[in-house]
């Protein structure tokens, strides 16, 4: 992975949960209090996927929420990135197999980069959201290359 080196502007987030037990929330919400406080770098949650450049995604996702996912997919922006945050959305986690979970999150939407943990520390978080902004700039560079 390679180094941000630059910062050309901030990384509007959005947040969509679906099964979770909420303990994943939460430590995105704990990323964004004084003791992480991840505004300072320009990592703001928006209230809208049509102005976000990541998607967090929590908890296994419910065969009735997978549209629902497809359609926040679909809404963001390019170039854009998602980001799966815990065990659920990876795996299932401790919903796996379910008859009512429709099945690890990249095979309903494309996903950039995975948060292992139940749930992963704020740091990991943080972490998954800087990786996914260095795959941002990458693209929008690309974008670029193309205009050219
Ligand atoms: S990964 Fe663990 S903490 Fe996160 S939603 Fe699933 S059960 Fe809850």
């Amino acid at each position: 992975m390679g180094k941000l080196t630059n910062f050309k502007r901030s990384l509007w987030v959005f947040h969509a949960s679906g099964g979770s037990c909420n303990a994943c929330d939460i430590e995105i919400i704990a990323a964004l209090t004084p003791r992480y406080d991840v505004e300072r770098f320009g990592i703001k949650l928006v209230g809208s996927p049509r102005h976000a450049d990541v998607l967090l995604v929590t908890g296994a996702i419910p065969r009735d929420f997978a549209d629902k996912l497809r359609r926040i997919y679909e809404q963001m922006p390019d170039p854009k990135a998602v980001v799966v945050i815990g065990c659920c959305g990876t795996s299932g986690g401790v919903f796996y197999d379910s008859y009512n979970i429709a099945g690890p999150i990249d095979e309903i939407i494309p996903v950039d980069v995975y948060v292992p943990g139940c749930p992963p520390r704020p740091e990991a978080i943080i972490d998954g959201v800087v990786k996914a902004w260095l795959k941002i700039e990458k693209l929008e560079k690309e974008l670029e290359g193309k205009k050219g």
